[in-house]
């Protein structure tokens, strides 16, 4: 793609970064910044093609918890395996498959150690293939249905569509990221006291294809946050975090669509009025992290509930009061995907947990961070200082 391969863009935008963190450096002293990708995309992006290299040394780019296998929590892959053991059919995606639990049954940690173990569990690329396939038999499945707003119109266009056959459960595990966004820059700008300022969030262009732009516009109104909807090439993300330092260096604060050959302000109003019939909005738990306010689905009553797994089996939904933390032990997830700590700061890093044998969930998934670093090759300061590669 042309895009991809404009080097002579590619050097300009990393002019304008160096001249507009020089200019912020000349007025404010000594200034250490940090970008927020809320995407893990866009952390593959950055990663893959060592955008981190191009950037100053004042800049530093940090991910978000936008994984959705990273946040699923452990509760529910604790329910998927017990609901494959007890002999029910469960499909799932292949990252979630891996996904490990802290509560282990035996040595059953994930829904792969189940399926080793003789249960039922079906990988699919889809909800839509899931109800396929449970429409050739009769027995009790369940999908396990993780994902944000990008793929939940999917899931609420099959059920109201009455394409899921009576044998096959929703179990509802979806997350919606403005909320967790706001959530991240509460945490993190009180990092503002190890000297590193939060100025700018780069927000997921897929998300806001369904969301519209308009999703993100309480991070501009209300924390004052530049805050960029990005595309997915390496230019793109060059572009965004440019907008970022161009308006921090003006002192503005808006919302701008990068990402306009997808992006409108609206999104995709008749995906979101898909949503809206089939889900209401709850307070919901992210791994490691605990719940946050309004940033969850729940299948509506009285009629959309029937496709509820939780509700089908009799098995209580998680509350604020049964969450337990759920990482496991030496997991620094929960600061990974807050941007308060990078993988390579992990003990675990490439140790006990590696991508073929992940330990904790920011491993399993391509969109996870530390699978990310981990498959880019990024090694730690320490272990290059190991190597003597440093001068
Ligand atoms: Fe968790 Fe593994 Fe990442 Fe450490 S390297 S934070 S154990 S996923």
């Amino acid at each position: 793609m042309i895009f991809r391969e404009n080097t002579e863009l590619a050097l300009r935008l990393k002019e304008l970064i160096h001249k507009f963190t020089e200019d912020l450096k000349a007025r404010y002293g000594k200034i250490a910044i940090r970008i927020m990708n809320f995407c893990g995309t866009h952390e593959w992006t950055t990663t893959h093609y060592g955008l981190r290299t191009l950037m100053p040394r004042d800049v530093e780019l940090v991910a978000g918890p936008g994984c959705p296998v990273c946040i699923t929590p452990a509760y529910y892959i604790d329910v998927a395996i017990k609901l494959a053991l007890d002999g029910v059919k469960v499909y799932t995606y292949g990252d979630t498959y891996r996904l490990p639990t802290v509560r282990p049954k035996g040595a059953i940690r994930s829904l792969a150690d189940a399926k080793a173990a003789g249960a039922d569990v079906t990988l699919v690329y889809s909800f839509l293939e899931a109800a396929r396939d449970a429409s050739k038999h009769s027995k009790d499945s369940v999908f396990v249905g993780i994902g944000f707003e990008t793929i939940a119109p999917a899931y609420a266009e099959l059920i109201m569509q009455r394409k899921v056959p009576e044998n096959l459960k929703f179990l509802n595990i979806i997350r919606l990221t403005p909320p967790a966004a706001v959530y991240s820059i509460n945490v993190v700008k009180n990092e503002v006291l190890e000297g590193k300022l939060l100025i700018g969030v780069i927000a997921p262009g897929h998300v806001s294809t369904i969301t519209g732009a308009k999703a993100w516009s309480v991070l501009a109104d209300e924390y004052k946050m530049p805050t960029v909807i990005s595309g997915f090439e390496p230019i793109d993300v060059l572009m965004s975090i440019t907008e970022i330092l161009r308006q921090f260096r003006k002192g503005e604060a808006k919302i701008v669509i990068q990402y306009k050959r997808a992006v409108t302000w609206d999104g995709n109003v008749k995906a979101q009025k898909l949503m809206n019939t089939v889900f209401s909005t709850v307070d919901a738990a992210w791994r490691g992290i605990g719940y946050i306010p309004k940033s969850g689905y729940r299948l509506r009553d009285n009629y959309y509930d029937k496709y509820d797994a939780l509700n089908y089996f009799g098995i209580p939904d998680l509350t604020p009061e049964t969450w337990k933390y759920d990482l496991p032990p030496g997991c620094r997830c929960a600061d990974v995907i807050l941007g308060k700590a990078k993988p390579t700061d992990c003990k675990l890093f490439m140790k006990k947990c590696r991508p073929d044998s992940p330990w904790g969930p920011c491993m399993v998934s391509l969109e996870g961070s530390c699978s990310i670093w981990a498959r880019c090759g990024v090694i730690s300061e320490e272990v290059l200082q190991d190597l003597e590669f440093t001068s």
